[in-house]
C-alpha cells in the first residue's frame, strides 16, 4: 500500500441496506466513508421484498423512494391480511390510499439495493465493488483487507456483512451462527392467481413462522417460507418443508394454480434473528443482520437495519468529532438501538413462543379482522411492520375484538378445517376468494 494511501473516518464491510444506509449518513455529515462490497451491483439479495414504513421513511429522505417510483418499481401494499391455522382469512380488499394504514410496499433487493448505495455514492462516500473483506485488524486504525489485496485504512469499522456476521465473528463480538432460515421463489406474473399485495399463512406446520405472497409492480410474485425459532420445524429442515408440506398446501396450490411459471427453484438463507447482545467495541459497530437486529416474531429486517445504521452514523460522528472512539462512547449506539427498536424483541420472541402454543389466537386474529375490516389490520399491521410495538396487542383497540372473537369461537362458530382449503371459505363467506385470488 502506497503511503499516500486514504485514511478513511470510517471503512463499511457490507453494502446491503444497513452497510449502505450508514454510508450514506457518514458521508452526509462530512465523513470520509470507504464502503466495501463484495458482489457488484445490481445484485440479488433473497428476501420477501416487503419494505417496512420505517424503512420506507428512510427511503424518501434519502431521494431513494421517489425515484423508484418514478421508475415503476414499487408496488404498494394496499390489499393482504392472513390465513390462520384453522384456514380462516382475512384479505382487505385494495381501498386506496388510507389515512392511519401502515405503510408497506413490494420493491425488488436487486433495484433498491443499488439505489441506496448509489445514494451514498452521491453524498460522497466511496463504494468499492468486488472487495470481498477477508480481515480487519487494528491497531490505532483499522487496516481492512480484502481477498483481492486491496487494502483500505480506516479510523473506525462498520461490520454490515449479513446474517452470517463472519467479521463481527471473527473480531470475537458475536459468537454465535445464524439461528433462523427462509426461502424465496419468484412466479412469473400472469401465471399464477394472486391479485392480492400480500398475504401471510400461518398453518400449524410452520408457526410461530409463515409463509408469504408479496406481488410485485410486474405482477411476478414473492413466494417465501419464514422457519422462526421455536416452531417444531428446525432451520435446517426447511428445504424438506419446502417440498412436502408448502408444496402440498391447499391455499399455496389455490394461489399459484395449474400454470404457475417458477423463474427459480426455491432458495434458502440464513436469518440472524433477536438481536445480539454487544455491537460495538472499541472503533467497531456491527449493524444490520450482521446483528441480528431482526425480528423475531417476523423475520423482517431492512428496516431495523436501517435504522440502527441511521442511529450507528450519529454515534460515530460524535465519537469521531470528539476525538474518542473508545467502547464506552460507542456503547451508546447498542442502548440507542435498544430504545429504537430492540427492546421489542423479547416481546416478539415472547408472542412466537404463545401463538406456537395457542394458535387459536391466529385464528380470532382472523375473525376478529373479519368483523372490524381495515381498523383492526392497521393496528396488526402497525405491530407487526416495526410501526408500533408488540405491547399495541394488549391495547383495547386490540384485545378487546380478539377477546370477543376468543368467546365466539367458544360458542361453536369455530374454525374449519386448513386442509379444507379456500374451498371451505368460500362456503363460509369468507373473502380470501374473492380478495386474493382472481
Ligand atoms: C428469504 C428471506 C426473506 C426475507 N424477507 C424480508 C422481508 O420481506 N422484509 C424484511 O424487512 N426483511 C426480510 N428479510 C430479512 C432481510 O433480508 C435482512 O434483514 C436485510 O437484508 C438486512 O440487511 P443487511 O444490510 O444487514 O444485510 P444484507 O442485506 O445481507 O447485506 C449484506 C451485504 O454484505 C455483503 N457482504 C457479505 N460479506 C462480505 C464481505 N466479506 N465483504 C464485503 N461485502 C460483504 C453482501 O454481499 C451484502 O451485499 C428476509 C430474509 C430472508 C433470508
Amino acid at each position: 500500500m502506497s503511503s499516500n494511501a486514504p485514511v478513511y473516518d470510517v471503512v463499511i464491510a457490507g453494502a446491503g441496506p444497513a452497510g449502505a444506509t450508514a454510508a450514506y449518513f457518514l458521508a452526509r455529515a462530512g465523513k470520509r466513508v470507504a464502503l466495501l462490497e463484495k458482489a457488484t451491483f445490481p445484485r440479488d439479495k433473497r428476501c420477501g421484498d416487503a419494505w417496512c414504513a420505517p424503512a420506507l421513511d428512510l427511503l424518501e429522505e434519502m431521494g431513494v423512494l421517489d425515484e423508484l417510483e418514478a421508475d415503476g418499481e414499487v408496488q404498494w401494499v394496499r390489499s393482504g391480511g392472513l390465513v390462520s391455522p384453522s384456514g380462516l382469512s382475512f384479505v382487505s380488499p385494495d381501498e386506496g390510499k388510507r389515512d392511519g394504514a401502515p405503510r408497506v410496499a413490494a420493491i425488488r433487493r436487486r433495484v433498491c439495493d443499488e439505489r441506496i448505495a448509489r445514494a451514498a455514492e452521491g453524498q460522497g462516500a466511496e463504494l468499492f465493488e468486488e472487495a470481498a473483506v477477508r480481515d480487519a485488524t487494528f491497531r490505532d486504525r483499522w487496516t481492512v483487507r480484502c481477498k483481492d489485496g486491496r487494502r483500505f485504512t480506516g479510523r473506525c469499522l462498520i461490520a454490515a456483512d449479513g446474517a452470517k456476521s463472519k467479521i463481527a465473528r471473527a473480531l470475537g463480538l458475536v459468537t454465535t451462527g445464524a439461528n433462523s432460515a427462509a426461502s424465496r421463489q419468484y412466479i412469473k406474473g400472469g401465471t399464477h392467481n394472486f391479485t392480492s399485495d400480500g398475504v401471510l399463512l400461518y398453518p400449524k406446520y410452520v408457526i410461530p413462522g409463515y409463509v408469504a405472497f408479496f406481488r410485485h409492480s410486474n405482477g411476478d410474485i414473492d413466494l417465501g417460507c419464514y422457519v422462526l425459532p421455536g416452531g417444531k420445524v428446525p432451520p435446517a429442515q426447511l428445504k424438506e418443508l419446502l417440498r412436502t408440506e408448502v408444496s402440498r398446501d391447499p391455499f399455496v396450490k389455490e394461489v399459484l394454480g395449474d400454470q404457475a411459471e417458477p423463474l427459480e427453484p426455491p432458495g434458502i438463507s440464513p436469518l440472524r434473528l433477536g438481536g445480539e447482545k454487544r455491537t460495538y467495541g472499541e472503533a467497531v459497530l456491527v449493524v444490520g443482520d450482521a446483528a441480528g437486529q431482526t425480528d423475531p416474531l417476523t423475520g423482517e429486517g431492512i428496516h431495523t437495519a436501517m435504522v440502527a445504521a441511521k442511529i450507528a452514523a450519529r454515534v460515530l460522528c460524535d465519537a469521531l468529532d470528539r476525538g474518542d472512539l473508545s467502547e464506552k462512547v460507542l456503547a451508546e449506539y447498542q442502548r440507542a438501538w435498544m430504545r429504537a427498536f430492540g427492546r421489542d424483541f423479547p416481546l416478539s420472541a415472547a408472542a412466537g413462543r404463545i401463538i406456537r402454543r395457542y394458535p387459536t389466537l391466529l385464528d380470532t386474529a382472523a375473525i376478529a379482522a373479519q368483523r372490524h375490516g381495515s381498523r383492526f389490520m392497521d393496528e396488526f399491521g402497525a405491530a407487526m411492520t416495526g410501526v408500533k410495538p408488540k405491547s399495541v396487542f394488549l391495547s383495547p383497540r386490540m384485545s378487546v375484538p380478539l377477546g370477543l372473537a376468543l368467546l365466539r369461537l367458544g360458542f361453536g362458530k369455530g374454525p374449519a378445517s386448513y386442509e379444507a382449503g379456500p374451498r371451505a371459505e368460500r362456503r363460509r363467506g369468507f373473502t380470501f376468494v374473492e380478495n386474493a385470488l382472481g
